[in-house]
């Protein structure tokens, strides 16, 4: 069996930077990655042998753990059934009762195979019915990879973007305005310049590509006012916070319901699933029934679509929210606690089974603040982490997931080997 080292050097030979997404090669952190072996329940092994108390949770999907078994079943039930058809199935229609009940905005549902599509075929869709250009996105907040999606702000305040990859044509960059998160002055300055103009306003409501950022009181309130005033669409961003912060998502948990909602990781229980809902009049501008084009052979894909209904069924029983949020803030006083003891200044933001310790002593309530924190101590307090046997995201600017396989032991084990690495960060 080859270990992580000869893995990484030979998929350095043959994959970007050794890796299929790129924060996964650890340059964020410094060192290399390991390979994965297997996964069970709030814990990974690598190939080396060794194993580790896993917060990222594939990044945000693994609401159950690792191989949880009644997902392992379903989803081996279902291939036993055939892996993919190209035709409707019974699944497709379950999943769209289970959203639509758990979500009161979502009328019409339309299934997808990630994130990244979700959201790009939402603002597909807020374009193709309000027939405007401008889209509103905030600054630090992460919608996939979809080339409208890929910019940063420009120099000024309510300026366009401009592009933050390569290959996006500055010209389809300009077509995004961008917001400081938590800015609703930013934003009626921005609506009441080009008001007219702009399609949709697209928000995580629990920022968790920044670290996780929650929306200050009436933050979300003010932006779907302002929307609604304006005629544009108010699209959530709830791939990492759908079924997560609440079984009915951020819009539950902070009642405020949007034009579209984005879903994803958590419903796809670990297999590649997205999808994108919202009223029946909004909806009805996708094909076959208006003229939005969208579409996906693998899209409902059976073996997706059991892993996720297997995913929600256990998290119908909204006890195990109150689960979740008990060891989230276990955790977080964990940290905290961590950090008194060792004088290190770390400002913990958490919304239920999502948390972010960011290294600075000051609140970290948008993009810019986040930024304020010490990547070289994350970096080394990570490593630390890591020596003791607990994964964290490979970066300062993401979220740690508690998931229902983690235990009161695992989150004492974790603000331990917490403590120990702040000592030394
Ligand atoms: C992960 C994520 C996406 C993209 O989903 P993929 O499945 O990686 O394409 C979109 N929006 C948010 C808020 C995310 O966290």
């Amino acid at each position: 069996m080859r270990d992580s080292k000869s893995l990484f050097e030979a998929a350095s030979r043959l994959i970007p930077g050794g890796v299929n997404s790129p924060v996964r090669a650890f340059r964020g952190v410094g060192g290399e990655p390991f390979f994965v072996a297997r996964g069970e329940g709030a814990r990974l092994w690598d190939v080396d042998g060794r194993s580790y108390l896993d917060f990222l949770g594939s990044w945000g999907p693994l609401i159950l753990g690792h191989a949880a078994p009644s997902v392992v079943a379903a989803v081996t039930e279902a291939a036993a059934r055939g892996t993919s058809y190209g035709a409707p199935t019974g699944l497709e229609v379950e999943m769209a009762e289970a959203i639509t009940a758990a979500y009161p905005s979502i009328e019409l549902v339309r299934l997808v195979s990630s994130g990244t599509e979700a959201a790009m075929s939402a603002i597909r869709l807020a374009r193709g019915a309000t027939g405007r250009s401008i889209l509103l996105k905030f600054d630090g907040c992460y919608h996939g990879h979809a080339d409208s999606l890929l910019v940063k702000a420009g120099s000024g305040g309510a300026t366009f973007s401009i592009p933050d990859s390569a290959g996006v044509p500055g010209p389809l960059a300009q077509l995004t305005v961008t917001a400081p998160f938590n800015d609703l002055d930013a934003v009626r300055s921005i609506f009441r310049e080009r008001g007219r103009e702009i399609a949709a306003v697209i928000v995580e409501p629990v920022a968790g590509n920044m670290g996780v950022v929650p929306p200050r009181p009436g933050f979300l309130e003010g932006l779907r006012e302002i929307t609604r005033a304006h005629d544009a669409v108010l699209i959530f961003d709830e791939v990492i916070t759908g079924f997560r912060v609440a079984y009915g998502g951020a819009q539950e948990l902070y009642g405020v319901r949007p034009d579209l909602t984005c879903l994803g990781k958590v419903i796809g229980g670990g297999l590649p699933v997205g999808a994108y809902g919202g009223s029946r009049q909004l909806m009805s501008h996708v094909a076959p029934l208006g003229a939005v084009y969208q579409a996906g052979t693998l899209s409902g894909n059976p073996l997706a679509v059991a892993a996720g209904l297997a995913t929600l069924a256990r998290l119908r029983d909204r006890e195990v929210y109150r689960r979740l949020d008990a060891l989230g803030a276990e955790l977080e006083r964990g940290l905290r606690a961590g950090a008194e003891r060792a004088r290190v200044p770390l400002t913990v933001n958490r919304v239920g089974s999502m948390l972010t310790g960011f290294f600075c002593d000051a609140a970290v309530t948008d993009y810019a603040s986040a930024k304020r924190s010490d990547t070289k101590r994350y970096a080394r307090y990570f490593h630390g982490m890591l020596e003791r046997g607990v994964f964290l995201a490979p970066s300062q600017f993401e979220a740690a997931f508690v998931s229902l396989a983690h235990t009161d032991a695992d989150i004492a084990l974790a603000a331990r080997a917490a403590a120990e690495a702040l000592a030394t960060a």
